[in-house]
């Protein structure tokens, strides 16, 4: 039997119900313990507490601390896979880490729950059950961070929270699952051609991420030309483009040398250097912003984070965002 890590970070899959309120907490220990005779039926399961805290708490420290611990855990020549319970808030973008900075073709799966553990429906249990599955299988290897959710198998690249309360939330837009898993087995359509993983001995700088809207002003944003920040992404409208009223910051933040990543708020698509008006993608491309392919806006930013302990120069940044 393959040997299965399980590492809690917190999350609704860890939290109960209030059977009067109707709200829901996080409780002191997250156990798993009503499903350990399934899993165990599956694989060797053992279990780590990285933490208990909702998603919305987790940090770029927490996901580096995550990143060493599931390392650790791969580098364990008993140890076949890790599955990874999380807050489903923030669950892409903790996958996305791991995806770009674990180095091993072991299978990782990100997975959790809309409804917690007592609530009628939960997702939990299942969610857990076949991420095992997923992680056991040897068809799992290679394929980089998996976020298996409600029977579905997505690539940590593409996928993304889409529905705040439905379990069916976790979404690949442009491109679908890449597999399935049901009572019989696990079944892969497809997966992306490359992967890109980075060395990374630390995490730190800041960089925001703004969403462009109709008659934004450049003075909304004033106080990042005075505190220091290492990047920017932004979210821009359709193919890649800006109103003009916001380019006054664009302008000088590339005089500060600031890289400004780029991509799109239509949640399918590439941002490309197609409009040549005032705010469009060729006079932003000349400007010297660097285009992304098809990353959403949180994403972006955690490769640009993550890109910058090590790059700084503008276009190995601009060739690596164009990695598909
Ligand atoms: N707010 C919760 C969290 O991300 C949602 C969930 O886990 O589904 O921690």
């Amino acid at each position: 039997m393959k040997r299965i890590i399980i590492i809690n970070t917190g999350g609704t899959i860890a939290m109960l119900e209030d059977q009067v309120t109707r709200s829901v907490r996080p409780v002191e220990q997250a156990t798993f313990t009503s499903i350990l005779p399934l899993l165990q039926q599956v694989a060797q399961v053992e279990f780590i507490s990285f933490a208990n805290m909702p998603s919305p708490h987790i940090t770029l420290d927490h996901m580096f601390q995550l990143r060493q611990l599931v390392q650790e855990q791969l580098n364990r020549s008993d140890v076949d896979g890790v599955v990874v319970t999380h807050g489903t808030d923030t669950l892409e973008e903790t996958a996305f880490f791991l995806h770009l900075t674990v180095a091993s073709s072991k299978p990782v799966v990100v997975t959790g729950a809309m409804r917690s553990t007592n609530e009628i429906g939960a997702d939990g249990p299942i969610n857990l059950y076949r991420s095992v599955q997923v992680a056991s299988a040897a068809a799992s290897e290679g394929k980089g961070v998996l976020v298996v959710f409600n029977d579905e198998i997505h690539s940590a690249q593409y996928v993304t929270k889409t529905h705040t309360s439905n379990i069916a939330t976790f979404q690949s837009p442009e491109f679908g699952p890449i597999g399935t898993v049901t009572k019989g087995g696990i079944h892969y359509l497809h997966a992306p051609l490359q992967r890109e993983t980075y060395t990374i001995e630390q995490i730190h700088g800041d960089v925001p991420l703004i969403k462009a809207v109709a008659g934004m002003r450049w003075e909304w944003y004033q106080s990042l030309l005075t505190q220091p920040i290492n990047g920017l992404v932004i979210e821009a409208l359709g193919q890649g483009n800006l109103p003009p009223s916001i380019l006054p910051l664009i302008t000088q933040l590339v005089k500060k040398n600031i890289p400004i990543v780029m991509v799109s708020r239509c949640f399918n698509g590439h941002v490309e250097p197609v409009y040549d008006y005032i705010g469009g993608g060729r006079q932003l491309q000349n400007l010297g912003l660097i285009f992304s392919n098809g990353l959403n806006g949180p994403k972006a930013r955690i490769k640009l984070l993550i890109l910058l302990q090590q790059i700084q120069n503008f276009s190995q940044l601009q060739k690596l965002f164009s990695l598909e």
